[in-house]
């Protein structure tokens, strides 16, 4: 026996019980590599990637948690977190190790069996960095790698951390910081590379995915999704191919096309797949006049991960321009179809059709409707391009059009998942109609302020048989779907839309937040519920699963926000439960931690100072509103209990209103500094015309839902 083995086996020897799982098998935190990802089942106790393997069914293999016993899961434990944002985070699992990102880019690490902090890590963003973000501040997860933790911060920076510390180990920015790009987005490790995209679409940006050296942070690639100015040539042949199908000067706009989440890699075909975001504006009549199908926007587009180059590209919605994003989770399976094993990629896209394509050649396999859809009568089998029909395109007619899916779409951020032993993909579906008119004479505002949207206004008309019809018109499912026959098998009914990502595992389950604040479980086979628990806030992320010394554990991030409580207004207040409680909440089988007890805010009574404005003056503040506040405020005034409701502000009676709108100082609390887009007189007709919604909305109970009400309505 040599010394060295007899030295190695004291020092074993005494550390003793103390001896983790992964330091037995002689690894050290997060030590992740390709193949360990690629070979995820062998070691279905970890989630070491966003989606769990690459291919993002979002299936965990693990069933001691299964329709049988789950009547009898609890919490664990859970994790306060630091910020009142939304919460849109998958966690990831390494070895007995939890590492999770929150609003604001920052990241946490847990002892996954007991909930103990390991470290904490905060990129101190800005905060008024929220204007730029279209919403929320939120982030949806980080990436690991040979001991590295990885998260896009809003700002634009990608940074790496030292697993075992938290400790920053490098940091690049990856946008021009003077323009509104943010990332919102979780990192993938492919190859020795991160890879990160952005957004910024609703703000006039042109957007991109860059592979950085994962080690370093040295830059490898970077593929555009939409083409640049043709003078100063092209990236890539890709770029000129794209450039054909786009007309007028729309690099001037940005022209969009930004990825800010989905991000898929196949290690059999060596493929990346991207998921591309809207165009910039809005309008196709502003950024691309003579039409043309705007490559590659709401498209699915395959690159080689070594170099970025173009493979092939599948494009969803052409000539987009009702923000019909193609950013969903793309899911990777091979599926039995007409008899033949086909490898497939599935989206559900924002535009309400269920998408199956061939994932190594990008040819349409099918699509129908996973919603209600009325921009198009269906999809054509032989072209794969939607069947549009003419009110569509609002723009032409000069009418307005009230379309379901909307710009919220039939399905958004929120994960779907995939079950191999059932068959079916468990989609978190929404109905949410959206009035889609033409603004006349349109001009891009300050870059930066909302660019793309007003193209569209986004507010509802004021016609209230509308404003009745919008908010009657909002539903949310939980639907399984048969990707082969393309039909619903069962469905769950929510109570409103913005519901939460799905998990689904080997023992027979569906596990699902809701926008109402519950926990749940179905099911997988008919959708049977069968267990459910009291989250006190909307819980939206996509759930995981894991192992820790042979117990299994789901964890899920709860906390309302997100796009849905910032700029539809009063639309947003039906869910049931508009509050932020930002927590990591973990579940066992008996688990019987208690969440203290729930506090609700008082409910207020509106009390607005004189409205005294000629009604010209309301009328310009309205239009400022609306281009400048209601993004983040709501439509008409009303907010989603995420941001101040201005309806009730304090501020509304006092010259402070000032400061705060003009020279931001409420910045630290992410409330930017306006004086760069509009003057003292504006900034008072904004008052002006929020004052006014503050009396109306007193006069017209309806279109206000207090705090009481949201909570009666769980
Ligand atoms: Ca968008």
């Amino acid at each position: 026996m040599s010394s060295n083995f007899v030295r190695a086996a004291l020092i074993a020897a005494a550390a003793g019980a103390a001896l983790s799982v992964a330091a037995c098998a002689g690894r050290g935190p997060a030590d992740v590599d390709g193949a360990r990802i690629a070979a995820a089942d062998r070691e279905p106790g970890n989630w070491m990637s966003h989606g769990r393997p690459y291919d993002e069914q979002r299936f965990s293999p693990l069933d001691k948690i299964n329709a049988d016993n789950v009547k009898d899961l609890g919490l664990a434990w859970y994790a306060d977190l630091d910020t009142s944002r939304g919460q849109e985070a998958t966690p990831i699992v390494v070895d007995g190790t939890l590492y999770v990102s929150t609003a604001w880019s920052m990241v946490k690490a847990y002892d996954a069996a007991t909930g103990k902090p390991l470290w904490a890590y905060d990129p101190q963003v800005s905060r008024d960095v929220a204007v730029k973000a279209c919403c929320d501040a939120v982030n949806r997860g980080v990436a690991v790698w040979k001991g590295k933790v990885y998260v896009g911060v809003l700002d634009g920076r990608l940074v790496a951390l030292d697993a075992a510390t938290g400790r920053e180990a490098w940091s690049v920015v990856t946008v021009d910081q003077s323009q509104p790009y943010t990332i919102t987005g979780a990192p993938r490790v492919v190859k020795g590379k991160v890879i990160i995209g952005n957004g910024g679409a609703e703000f006039g940006v042109r957007g991109y995915v860059t592979a950085y050296d994962a080690a370093t942070g040295k830059q490898v690639w970077r593929f555009y999704t939409v083409p640049g100015d043709p003078a100063q040539g092209f990236e890539s042949k890709a770029m000129e191919m794209a450039a054909q199908t786009w007309t007028g000067e729309w690099w001037k706009l940005g022209g969009g096309g930004t990825v800010w989440d989905s991000i898929v890699y196949d290690p059999a075909l060596d493929l990346l797949y991207i998921g591309v975001g809207n165009g910039a504006p809005w309008n196709q009549f502003y950024r691309s006049p003579g039409g043309g199908d705007n490559l590659f926007l709401s498209s699915i587009v395959a690159l080689r991960p070594d170099t970025g180059e173009y493979v092939w590209h599948f494009q969803e919605t052409p000539g987009e321009t009702w923000d019909f994003t193609a950013t969903q989770q793309i899911i990777l399976a091979d599926l039995n179809i007409d008899g033949k094993q086909r490898k497939v990629a599935m989206q559900a896209p924002k535009n309400g059709f269920f998408y199956v394509i061939d994932r190594e050649t990008g040819k349409f396999v099918s699509a129908k409707p996973y919603a209600p859809v009325n921009w198009a009568t269906g999809v054509d089998a032989a072209t794969g391009r939607p069947i549009e029909v003419p009110e569509a395109r609002f723009y032409k007619t000069g009418k307005l059009f009230m379309s379901t899916p909307g710009a919220a779409g039939a399905h958004s951020w929120q994960p779907m998942a995939f079950n191999p032993k059932t068959g079916l993909v468990y989609i978190p579906e929404q109905e949410l109609t959206f009035p889609y008119v033409h603004a006349a004479d349109w001009k891009p505002a300050p870059r930066g302020f909302n660019n793309a949207l007003d193209g569209v206004p986004t507010v509802l008309p004021a016609d209230p048989k509308i404003r009745r019809m919008a908010l009657d018109g909002e539903k949310g499912n939980l639907i399984a779907y048969d990707p082969v026959a393309q039909k619903e098998v069962w469905r769950v009914p929510h109570l409103g839309p913005w519901n939460g990502g799905v998990l689904t595992t080997a023992g027979n389950l569906v596990l699902q937040g809701s926008a109402a604040g519950s926990f749940n479980a179905y099911r997988a086979d008919n959708g049977a519920p069968l267990w459910s628990a009291e989250a006190q806030t909307a819980v939206m992320g996509g759930p995981m699963s894991y192992t820790v010394n042979g117990e299994q554990y789901i964890a899920v991030m709860a906390g309302w926000g997100g796009v849905f409580p910032m700029p539809p207004g009063v639309l947003a207040l039906k869910t049931g439960n508009e509050y932020n409680r930002s927590r990591l909440l973990v579940y066992k089988l008996g688990g019987r931690t208690q969440l203290p007890p729930a506090v609700l805010p008082e409910p207020r009574e509106l009390d607005p100072p004189p409205a005294t404005a000629k009604p010209a003056v309301v009328e310009q503040g309205k239009a400022l509103y609306t281009r400048y506040c209601a993004a983040c405020h709501g439509d008409a005034a009303v907010s989603g209990h995420l941001v101040a409701d201005l309806r009730y502000s304090g501020y509304l009676a006092s010259e402070e209103w000032f400061e705060v709108v003009l020279d931001g100082k409420l910045g630290s609390l992410g409330m930017a500094a306006f004086a760069v887009a509009i003057n003292r007189d504006e900034a008072a007709a904004i008052r002006d015309y929020v004052i006014q919604r503050a009396h109306e909305d007193k006069a017209l109970p309806y279109m206000v839902a207090p705090p009481e009400t949201a909570a009666a309505a769980r």
